[in-house]
């Protein structure tokens, strides 16, 4: 392709992608296909003769859209948001059209000085603690995924426990980690990868709000003590996957203080909250955390995948992860002047993706953000008062950030049914969680074009089927 077939062919492609925004809600949210129904119309083998863009372009539209779940639909409320924006896909976009690989400083100073620079304006933005900045002892690092973010803190902490010897011998004898019931399921993931066993985590009872027992995370550290093994790091949640639970960061940090653990801080989702100087409360004792993360590919408009990372010790980290073959070899390097982020995280390669994190920051402004965030927990508000209108459904709880947790009174199997009916109309998406063993709907409000109609509408439709289903003979 030339230069010249690019800017033709990127030009439709871009009027493709805006014309896909401006008629999103036309598509059932839902991807109404089974299983090889996509598969079955690709040819199972790859082209000989290569083919034009148009071509491609017309199977996109023929195979490929009837198989995709729409998840910028503002009709989508399933799971967590992964929600984008305009200014997000071009920061991608310029990021593929550079094809930068940066891997160190040296194979890209722009790369590393924006990322550091960008993870440096979060801190102030967000209220974080200010030693995790690069100027401090601390640092920031863009990570694909928190479930990434988990493991490079599972690791560092393990070599912390172990005076970095760890990596070495390869010895993790007695190592013990903490999670709650409600934690994310990548920590237990980063567990079993890191070669521990899940034998090793220990799952903390939560309280009636299902944040983590502080109680019962000291009482099971004191056990574990007492038996010979080695405690050495516990993840706390501040608004957990399953109902927004926030962990009491403060106490759990004490505790891991006193017995000499690491804190991990997971608010892939809520992060984004703490824009707001009114929802900092829930962020009280971050400064006890020794890692943090949240995801700006969930509920700050930029395209998966990006996630924020922050250590308030960057030397633990670089001392668990680094490593220096002859090739990598540089005098950047040598002086120690830069940051080779290859030292901070799993893989070697990385992308250029604080450019669409820089796009977005750049393009609302700190203003906009906070403005964009609030209107989501208002039209959150709105909804819980829609909710709590009705005699036949009834809230988890208030809320604390934008995630509603609610069900019909007719019980488990009537809420699955419930949900199933209207999924499959493909005129929203919403998902469910269990807790305390009763089947709960959630509604996760944070698609970047979600407004009050697209709730009313929910709303609407929710209340609508449930008076046309069945109820069944005895409530569970
Ligand atoms: C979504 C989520 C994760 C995992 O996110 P990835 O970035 O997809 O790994 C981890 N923790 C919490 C609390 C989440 O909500």
């Amino acid at each position: 392709m030339t230069p010249d077939e690019f800017r033709e062919n990127g030009k439709k492609m871009i009027d493709w992608i805006a014309d896909y925004y401006e008629q999103i809600e036309k598509y059932p949210v839902l991807s109404q296909v089974q299983p090889g129904d996509i598969s079955c119309q690709l040819p199972e083998q790859a082209p000989e003769q290569g083919e034009s863009m148009s071509d491609i372009m017309a199977d996109v539209d023929r195979i490929i859209m009837p198989g995709i779940t729409h998840w910028q639909s503002p009709n989508f409320f399933a799971y967590f948001q992964s929600n984008s924006s305009f200014p997000s896909i071009l920061g991608d976009l310029l990021s593929s059209g550079l094809g930068v690989q940066g891997m160190l400083w040296a194979t890209s100073p722009a790369c590393t000085e924006l990322e550091t620079r960008v993870m440096d304006w979060l801190v102030d933005l967000m209220g974080l603690p200010e030693h995790f900045k690069s100027t401090d002892s601390g640092g920031g690092v863009i990570q694909d995924t928190a479930s990434s973010a988990a493991l490079a803190a599972l690791l560092a902490a393990r070599e912390r426990k172990t005076n970095y010897r760890s990596h070495q011998t390869g010895d993790t004898a007695g190592l013990v980690a903490y999670i709650s019931t409600q934690t994310h399921s990548s920590l237990e993931k980063g567990v079993k990868i890191m070669g521990l066993g899940t034998d090793r985590l220990r799952k903390i009872a939560v309280d009636p709000r299902f944040a983590m027992d502080p109680l019962e995370l000291e009482k099971q550290i004191v056990q574990d003590l007492a038996a010979g093994m080695k405690p050495f790091f516990v993840c706390a949640t501040i608004g957990t996957t399953s109902s927004n639970a926030v962990d009491p960061v403060r106490r759990i940090g004490e505790i891991c203080q006193k017995y000499d653990l690491w804190l991990h801080v997971d608010a892939a989702m809520a992060g984004s909250a703490a824009l707001l100087p009114d929802y900092r409360h829930y962020f009280d004792g971050l400064e006890l955390a020794d890692s943090y993360a949240f995801n700006p590919h969930k509920w700050l408009f930029t395209n998966f995948d990006c996630d924020c990372f922050w250590v308030a010790d960057k030397a633990a980290l670089i001392k668990t992860l680094s490593i220096l073959p002859e090739y990598l070899k540089n005098e950047a390097t040598e002086q120690g002047a830069v940051i080779d982020y290859r030292d901070w995280h799993i893989q070697l390669g990385r992308r250029f993706r604080s450019l669409k994190l820089w796009f977005v920051l750049r393009h609302f402004g700190a203003e906009g953000l906070r403005h964009h965030i609030r209107q989501h927990l208002e039209l959150t508000g709105e909804f819980v008062a829609m909710v709590q209108s009705s005699d036949d459904f009834e809230l988890l709880n208030q809320p604390p950030f934008n995630l509603v947790c609610f069900r019909h009174k007719a019980g488990n199997t009537f809420n699955k049914q419930l949900m199933d009916t209207i999924n499959r109309t493909g005129r929203l998406f919403f998902t469910h969680t269990v807790l305390n063993e009763q089947f709960w709907l959630r509604m996760s409000i944070g698609q970047t074009q979600t407004e009050l109609r697209h709730l009313k509408d929910a709303w609407q439709l929710i209340t609508q089927q449930a008076k046309t289903l069945p109820l069944p003979p005895e409530n569970n």
